[in-house]
């Protein structure tokens, strides 16, 4: 396409709120045949709520609650503000933290008040040598409904399940399926575990999909549909979804997302909403065919 055909094209998209950062990309994004989507903050709305408390080896929910939300205080994790949001709605006044330690991919941990507090996925309990009993199958029947359950444990003892839920955008199952229409395969990514990333992907339409994905390994996932011949698109919004989107063919960012997200993307969808990808698509298609 033409310098100026490009530019009507950026021009274009920007009216659909869609961000074009370079021309190259515009030119791309219609050869795209393999679309990732992250699923927190990307297909889902990224603010997750406390749902439920399942009590293990802890006398009550406040005192859950308070502990694990002044654990959450230290982090800027979606599933930390959720935690600390239901603490502060309920006026549970947060304790003050110390040795605070995020483990990427599975949780966090940090003492307070002398007891040494640990909240996240199976894989941080099983790093941690906490012992989940029968609690694994609770956790599974929460992650079947589309929730997030994280374990929280005190002094190496399973205290309680924290489930969150975080619902997928209202228009995420309108815009995968035209993307799909446009004959691209969708592949959803995830840190959090199978079986939420299972209930989820099957709420949006989306038949493959990847789980408990560390951070690190978003990138590699790219570069092995490349390898495979695809023409990859990734769209997301977080820190961890940075050297993905830089990898790929075109790099699409959440506008409300993360600034590192969107410095690392070719584009990004001012309005939040999945639509760009296939409206971007449409104006790439439409500028190369116009004038060759
Ligand atoms: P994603 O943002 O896609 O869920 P992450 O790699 O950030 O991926 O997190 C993967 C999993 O690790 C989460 O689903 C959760 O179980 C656990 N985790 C990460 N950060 C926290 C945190 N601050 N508190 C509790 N659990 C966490
Ligand atoms: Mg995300």
């Amino acid at each position: 396409a033409t310098p100026m055909s490009v530019m009507v094209g950026v021009g274009k998209a920007a009216e659909a709120g869609v961000l074009i950062r370079n021309g190259e990309a515009l030119q791309t994004a219609s050869k795209i045949t393999a679309m990732i989507l992250d699923k927190t903050g990307t297909i889902t709305e990224g603010t997750p709520k406390v749902t439920d408390i399942i009590l293990a080896n802890a006398s009550d929910e406040n005192t859950v609650l308070q502990l694990a939300a002044s654990l959450e205080s230290g982090s800027e994790h979606p599933l930390a503000m959720a935690i600390v949001e239901s603490a502060l709605e309920q006026d549970i006044e947060l304790l003050k933290i110390e040795a605070f330690n995020a483990i990427t991919g599975m949780g966090v941990e940090a003492s307070c008040d002398g007891k040494a507090l640990l909240f996240g996925n199976s894989k941080l309990m099983a790093k941690k040598q906490v012992d989940l009993g029968k609690y694994t199958d609770k956790a599974q029947a929460l992650a079947k409904e589309a929730k997030t359950p994280m374990y929280f444990a005190v002094d190496g003892q399973l205290a309680a399940i924290i489930a969150v839920a975080d619902p997928i955008k209202s228009d995420s199952i309108s815009a995968i399926k035209r993307l799909q229409a446009n004959g691209i395969r969708v592949i959803m990514l995830t840190g959090d575990n199978k079986e939420t990333a299972a209930a989820v992907a099957n709420k949006a339409g989306i038949s493959e999909f990847f789980a408990e994905v560390l951070p690190e390994d978003k990138a590699n996932k790219v570069q092995e549909l490349q390898e495979q011949g695809e023409i990859v698109g990734m769209t997301g919004d977080g820190i961890n979804d940075a050297p993905a989107l830089a990898l790929a063919d075109v790099g699409f960012a959440i506008g409300t997302g993360t600034d590192v997200a969107i410095e690392s993307a070719d584009i990004t969808l001012m309005r939040g909403s999945l639509h760009g990808l296939a409206d971007a698509i449409a104006v790439s298609k439409a500028t190369l065919r116009n004038i060759k």
